[in-house]
């Protein structure tokens, strides 16, 4: 069964066009990624497929829900990294995770939770001591925290070095062995074809193709 639909997605800003007929099915469980680089359009794109901004057209559905009829329900089930820069600074690590986790009705277990993403260990470390591997961790928890069938990292690697990033990929098996919906967006090749079951290559505000990161590559 389909986790997200997106046809005919269009959004633009004043006259930015920064996705213009954007249309694809993200397949429940699987970890479907949004290739391209800067400016594309993806952090747009995966915005309106999950509610948290209104296209100017297209038809999204997030396990049947529509963002703009169904906002309280959307929200219980997905769960979005946040840029981590906007986390607040004189909180410890345990204390945000807390402050997030009183946001939804059946959130995770944060000892559980915790122990999947390495931050055990960090519970009482003040957010802006953390290291950069670190805060990108929790920005991944905070994602997980409201227990969300469809999570949504985006950049989750950027500027980390490439030990943390295998350590972050790793987590992300976890994650997706507990069954959630991944929508991964990224500019790295290398990390979608690590972690995606199928890939959307976008360019310009639009799909120029949809594939496994084999086919892509094949193609390439
Ligand atoms: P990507 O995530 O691939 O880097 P974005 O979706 O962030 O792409 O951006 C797509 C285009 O829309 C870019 O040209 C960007 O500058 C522009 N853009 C993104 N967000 C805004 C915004 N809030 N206001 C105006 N322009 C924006
Ligand atoms: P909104 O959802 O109201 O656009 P944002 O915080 O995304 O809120 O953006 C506020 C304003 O900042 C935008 O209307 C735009 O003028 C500017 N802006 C934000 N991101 C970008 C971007 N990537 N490129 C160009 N302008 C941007």
């Amino acid at each position: 069964p389909a986790a997200i639909e997106v046809s005919h997605l269009r959004k633009t800003y004043g006259s930015t066009i920064a996705v213009d007929d954007v249309s694809f099915t993200v397949t429940e469980g699987e970890i479907f990624g949004i290739l391209g680089p800067n400016g594309a359009g993806k952090t747009t794109t995966v915005e309106c497929a999950v509610g948290l901004r209104i296209p100017d057209r297209g038809r999204i559905r997030v396990l049947g829900l529509d963002p703009r009829a169904d906002r309280e329900q959307l929200h219980a089930i997905v769960g979005v990294q946040l840029q981590a820069s906007t986390l607040p600074g004189p909180l410890r690590v345990g204390e945000i995770l807390r402050l997030f986790r009183s946001f939804y009705r059946e959130p995770a277990d944060l000892g559980e939770l915790m122990g999947t993403l390495g931050l055990a260990d960090h519970r009482d470390v003040y957010y802006k001591s953390l290291s950069g591997g670190l805060k990108q961790r929790l920005s991944v928890a905070l994602a997980l925290v409201g227990n969300p069938r469809v999570a949504v990292l985006d950049e989750m690697t950027t500027g980390l070095d490439p030990q943390a990033r295998r350590d972050t990929w790793d987590l992300i098996d976890g994650v997706r062995d507990r069954g959630v919906t991944i929508v991964l967006v990224t500019h790295y090749m290398d990390e979608a074809e690590r972690l995606c079951d199928r890939v959307a290559l976008v360019d310009r505000g639009r799909v120029v193709a949809i594939d496994t990161p084999e086919g892509l590559a094949d193609r390439a």
